[in-house]
C-alpha cells in the first residue's frame, strides 16, 4: 500500500455471508478430492488463522482432517513486499508422502506462496494443494499455481476476516477495503 497516511475502514468489498458461502464449496471440493484420506492443512499464520478454522470446520469426517501452521516474515506494517520471505515457524511434523493443503489468506505478488510451495514440494508430500481466500491478478509478479480459491479481488488494500492493518482490524467477520483517515 502506498501513502504515508494512516487508514480507516472505508467500505466492505466482501460480507461474512458471501464467504461462508464460498468456503462451502470449497469445503465440498476437497471433499470429493480426499475423501477417505488424512490430509494436513497448513495455515500460513496469521492472516489465515481464522480462514483456516471455518475452512476445516466445513469439511465433514468423510476426510481425516489434521492441521498444522507456518509462520513467515510479514509484510510487517510497511505493507509492500520485500520479496524476501523467511520462516519464523515451521510446520510441526512432516512425513513424505502426507497430502497438504496450503491455506493462505491473500496471494499478492505470488512470492509468498510460490517460496512456500517450492519449500514443501521439495519435502516429497504425496500431494500438495494450495487454497487461497483471495488473489488479486493485477499485483502478480510470480506465476503460482493455486488450487481451490474463494474470490478474485480488484487491487485494493484489504482488512478483516484474518487481515489487518498494523495488527488491526483481524476480527472483523466481513472483507473490508481501507481508505486514508
Ligand atoms: P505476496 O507474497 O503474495 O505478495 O504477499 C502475500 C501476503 O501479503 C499476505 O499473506 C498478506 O500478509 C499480505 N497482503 C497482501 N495484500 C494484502 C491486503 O490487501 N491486505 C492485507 N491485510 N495483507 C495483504
Amino acid at each position: 500500500m502506498s501513502g504515508s497516511g494512516d487508514y480507516k475502514l472505508g467500505s466492505i468489498l466482501l460480507k461474512k455471508s458471501e464467504i461462508e458461502r464460498r468456503i462451502a464449496d470449497i469445503a465440498s471440493e476437497i471433499e470429493r478430492e480426499y475423501r477417505g484420506q488424512e490430509v494436513v492443512f497448513t495455515g500460513v499464520l496469521k492472516g489465515a488463522a481464522i480462514f483456516m478454522s471455518d475452512l476445516v470446520r466445513a469439511i465433514g469426517e468423510s476426510v481425516d482432517v489434521r492441521m498444522d501452521f507456518m509462520a513467515v516474515s510479514s509484510y510487517g506494517d510497511a505493507s509492500t513486499s520485500s520479496g524476501v520471505v523467511k520462516i519464523v515457524k515451521d510446520m510441526d511434523t512432516f512425513a513424505e508422502g502426507q497430502n497438504v493443503v496450503l491455506v493462505e489468506d491473500i496471494m499478492d505478488t505470488g512470492l509468498t506462496l510460490s517460496y512456500l510451495q517450492e519449500m514443501i514440494r521439495a519435502r516429497n508430500p504425496g500431494t500438495l494443494r494450495t487454497c487461497v481466500l483471495l488473489e488479486k491478478p493485477d499485483r502478480k509478479k510470480v506465476d503460482c499455481e493455486i488450487d481451490y480459491k474463494g474470490f478474485t479481488i480488484p487491487d485494493k488494500f484489504v482488512v478483516g476476516y484474518g487481515l489487518d492493518y498494523a495488527g488491526k482490524w483481524r476480527h472483523l467477520p466481513d472483507i473490508w477495503c481501507v481508505v486514508e483517515a
